[in-house]
């Protein structure tokens, strides 16, 4: 099985020693069968030398982007104060995030896709594209953002800017708004897709592991995750029309049961499409620990199901050695 890890290197101790601390860990990630990081460039002070270890430690790397940590000036989704109130009364929670309606937001991602190829895209092997969506679909559709953007948008399809009550109840609201959502998302990614295309570096992208309506979602947590399709993330289209070349979706569920259905309905929804599969997995993630039996199951889970290519997320640094051991077992297979 090849294996790759998102890699968050919390491990690097200080910028001066970011060579030093990353070639140990990667030493440590290709002894166990590790063959591709994916590397957390919001965290990375010197991504040259931590690129160095990596080519010392035979190791691949892809750029792991995050367009709220990566991006400067990032539009953010406008909603009054009126809005934010009632988000935290109702939801519990008062959810920021970028607007990926907002015409800046896909030129400033595009231009840092490009920069990042520009300076290290011959010594890369790909871009990773994470949180490549809106956030979590009951705060953004019920709290609309007010952005000039978005009031344009909707001034010219609806004859409004900003929905009132029983407009959020209509069809024809729901389709329009989610559409253009995921039109302007999609934009976005075949931008940065025929960047990596003319520079042959491969275009990844971290998956949320629902994509319609998985009946995993944990009591869904209303900041928590959400339908891929509704938050303008339509990867099966997306693979679909070429535009990406790697789905791995974030399958952490800490039931096995869940985790397999998951795996499943990833192979349905992608057979016969264009993008390489990968399974996410978790050692530890925001829906709990997986112990290291259960992490094992995993592995063998995805093998049974004749995937041939696994990526592994903690949310802490991945060293306890028994998870390093369980990899190397499944990466010779
Ligand atoms: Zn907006």
């Amino acid at each position: 099985m090849h294996i790759s890890i998102w890699d968050s290197p919390r491990y690097i101790t200080s910028p001066d020693t970011t060579y030093a601390d990353t070639l140990a860990a990667l030493k440590r990630f290709a002894d166990a069968g590790v063959r591709r990081v994916l590397v957390y460039k919001a965290y990375l002070a010197d991504l040259d030398a931590y690129l160095n270890a990596a080519r010392d430690a035979g190791v691949a790397v892809e750029i792991w982007m995050h367009p709220e940590r990566m991006i400067k000036n990032v539009p953010m989704r406008v909603l009054t104060d009126a809005q934010k109130r009632a988000m935290r009364e109702n939801l519990d929670i008062e959810l920021l995030f970028p607007c990926p309606n907002h015409p800046e937001y896909r030129r400033q991602l595009v231009a840092l896709a490009k920069s990042l190829l520009d300076q290290y895209g011959d010594r890369i092997a790909g871009l990773h594209l994470d949180y490549l969506r809106s956030a979590n679909f009951i705060c953004c559709f019920y709290y609309p953002c007010g952005c000039e953007a978005c009031r344009a948008e909707r001034k010219r399809y609806f004859g409004f800017e900003m929905p009132s009550e029983e407009d959020l109840k209509q069809p024809w609201y729901i389709y329009k708004e989610t559409a253009r959502l995921n039109a302007h998302i999609t934009a976005t990614i075949a931008d940065i897709h025929r960047l990596t295309h003319d520079a042959g570096r491969n275009l990844s992208m971290a998956a949320r592991c629902d994509y319609i309506n998985s009946p995993d979602i944990f009591a869904r947590p209303v900041w928590g995750l959400g339908p891929a399709t509704l938050e303008g993330q339509d990867w099966a289209e997306w693979s679909d029309a070429g535009i990406i070349d790697e789905i791995i979706p974030m399958n952490y569920h800490p039931i096995l049961a869940n985790f397999t259905d998951n795996l499943k309905a990833h192979l349905r929804i992608l057979e016969g499409s264009k993008a390489k599969f990968t399974s996410g997995l978790a050692s530890l993630s925001s829906m709990g620990p997986i112990p290291i039996a259960d992490f094992r199951d995993r592995l063998q889970a995805i093998q049974d199901a004749g995937v041939s290519s696994a990526c592994v997320f903690s949310s802490r640094d991945l060293t306890g050695e028994e998870y390093l051991q369980a990899i190397r077992d499944f990466a010779q297979t």
